[in-house]
């Protein structure tokens, strides 16, 4: 039902584990589908310099996750924030989704299946209000 790339990811989810000193973490909550990510990350000098996640989910949120951490790990903020509006984009239905690295073009199948939408979208939801509290902090 979906492509190779997300069921690889959903079974050996990259960077999955917790921080030992996290600058910003974010709970984030799809209870439709019953997932649940814990986002973390240590951001300095507007770089993500470490981010992981825990929790657990569906096979497109936990997927979905572990690709955004792929596509966010050791980016500057700046970078992050256009991949974050171009996923959103993608999942719109934008056809213009910028710069999004190919991989996680992948999750245009999403679009197919309405009511995992939200579960692709879930990390990044989390992502985007962990940037906004970083913002605060400056
Ligand atoms: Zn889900």
């Amino acid at each position: 039902m979906y492509e190779k790339l997300i069921i690889d990811h959903s079974k050996n989810p990259r960077n999955f584990g917790e921080l030992a000193d996290p600058s910003i973490e974010v709970v984030e909550e799809n209870p439709v589908c019953g997932d649940l990510i814990k986002l973390q990350l240590r951001i300095k000098n507007g770089i993500i310099q470490e981010i992981k996640f825990s929790g657990h989910g569906c096979a497109i949120s936990v997927s979905s996750a572990s690709m955004m951490t792929e596509a966010t790990n050791g980016k500057s903020v700046a970078t992050v924030r256009t991949r974050l509006s171009g996923f959103n984009s993608m999942l719109q239905g934008d056809s213009n989704v910028g710069s999004l690295p190919g991989d996680l073009a992948v999750f245009r199948v999403v679009r197919k299946f309405p009511v995992r939408i939200k579960c692709a979208l879930l990390p990044w939801s989390a992502l985007r209000r962990a940037l906004e509290m970083h913002h605060e902090e400056r």
